[in-house]
């Protein structure tokens, strides 16, 4: 049976559905919660092919009508204002009604997409994630955050919009391109780290997901899910000065300053910079005196095994120190100017800092 986890955010709880085979439960689902019986899809080229069909059966078979089938072209290049546009006058011209569902098939982009569309029609349509990447079932369909990405940065024009409904089909995983789903797991890894427990649980059995091992893939998108929408209920609107959802942001100050760098598409997908942000991180930890001296060694060792790049030594391209501390200061999530730090006292202690010194980061950035 597919595990369930309520949501209970103030103004609209929800669920999260896990497990193999729950996209075909799909209309069943929805129709135990949706007042409206129609709903328009939103999915990618690539994801489309493998899994649509189902989706769509089981909307017909639970009596929904689909008022139309978006495809985006894979990428993150469809997270743009021309696809908004085409995805906001194709739902429009579905007869949207506030009682209209909308339907993300699909990773973070899609997802990103189809929920600021969402969001936006009618001031908001109910949405539903059907995540298909294990970084979209671990991290981007829950907490509600949409958006698209402009020439001035990624993510910078959105809404927060809650999905009234989120399932992850684990098997819709088996599909996925390897590197892809190793890409994922550094969020899991990440949320271990947030965690506790769960850090020892992904260094005995992240070898085994990566694998393929669809038990140890349902347990970590399960307890991912349940460590983010936590997080998410005491900060749903990233408004804490200290902690909340920030936390969630461990590993991506150098994570997203290295991802810009190499421009976005391919060359280094977001988990892998993540993955170099958490050694980053734990070794700054560590240098502080903050954590174990045998943490940073443990966290790479880790990514190693999951056969995720572990240090930016370890990368073909070579990155300037100092281009990557002005990407860190220009951070969205950064203050005045301050880089602005997840660190770690151990698994399950971590906390924000924006004490750091540029003469630190750049030390552990030119090794
Ligand atoms: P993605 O959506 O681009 O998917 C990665 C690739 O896998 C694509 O080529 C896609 O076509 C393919 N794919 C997806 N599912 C598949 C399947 N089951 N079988 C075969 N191929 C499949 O990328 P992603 O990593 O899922 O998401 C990245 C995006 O998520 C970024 O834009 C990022 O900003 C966003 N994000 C959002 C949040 C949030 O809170 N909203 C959090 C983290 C990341
Ligand atoms: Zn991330």
């Amino acid at each position: 049976p597919p595990e369930r986890l309520h949501v209970a955010l103030s103004r609209n709880a929800y669920d999260i559905v896990i497990g193999e085979g729950v996209l075909r439960r799909a209309g069943a689902e929805m129709a135990q919660r949706l007042e409206g019986r129609r709903a328009v899809i939103v999915s990618d080229q690539s994801v489309a092919p493998l899994h649509l069909p189902t989706l769509r059966e089981s909307l017909a078979d639970a009596g929904f009508t689909v008022a139309g089938e978006f495809l985006v072209p894979p990428g993150e290049a469809s997270k743009c204002f021309t696809q908004f546009e085409r995805l906001v006058d194709g739902i429009l011209s579905a007869k949207a009604d506030r009682r209209l569902a909308v339907i993300a098939l699909g990773g973070g982009v899609v997802g990103d997409l189809a929920g600021f569309a969402a969001a936006a029609v009618l001031r908001g349509l109910p949405f539903v994630q059907c995540p298909t990447t294990l970084l979209a079932q671990v991290d981007s369909s829950v907490g509600g955050k949409t958006g698209i990405n402009t020439s001035h940065g990624k993510n910078l024009v959105g809404a927060f919009h809650q999905p009234r409904l989120v399932l992850a089909d684990t098997a819709t995983l088996r599909t996925l391109p390897p590197r892809e789903l190793r890409a994922g797991w550094a969020e899991v890894a990440k949320h271990g780290l947030l965690q506790g427990p769960l850090w020892e649980w992904c260094e005995s059995e992240g070898p085994r997901a990566m694998q393929g091992d669809p038990e140890a893939l349902a347990y970590a998108v399960l307890e991912s899910c349940r460590l983010k929408s936590a997080v998410v209920v005491d900060d749903e609107f990233e408004m804490k000065a200290e902690g909340g959802r920030a936390l969630l942001n461990l590993g991506h100050t150098f994570g997203h300053a290295l991802e810009a760098e190499c421009g976005y598409g391919g060359e280094l997908l977001h988990g892998e910079a993540v993955a170099i942000g958490l050694g980053l991180a734990t070794e700054l930890s560590a240098r502080l005196g903050l954590c174990s001296q045998e943490m940073p060694g443990r966290v790479r060792e880790h990514l190693r095994e999951v056969g995720l790049p572990n240090r930016i030594a370890a990368l073909p391209r070579r990155f300037s120190v100092e281009r990557l501390i002005a990407r860190m200061r220009a951070d969205k999530k950064a203050r005045d100017g301050a880089m602005r730090f997840v660190l770690l006292r151990a698994p399950g202690d971590v906390f924000t800092e924006s004490g750091v010194t540029e003469a630190m980061v750049r030390a552990l950035l030119s090794e």
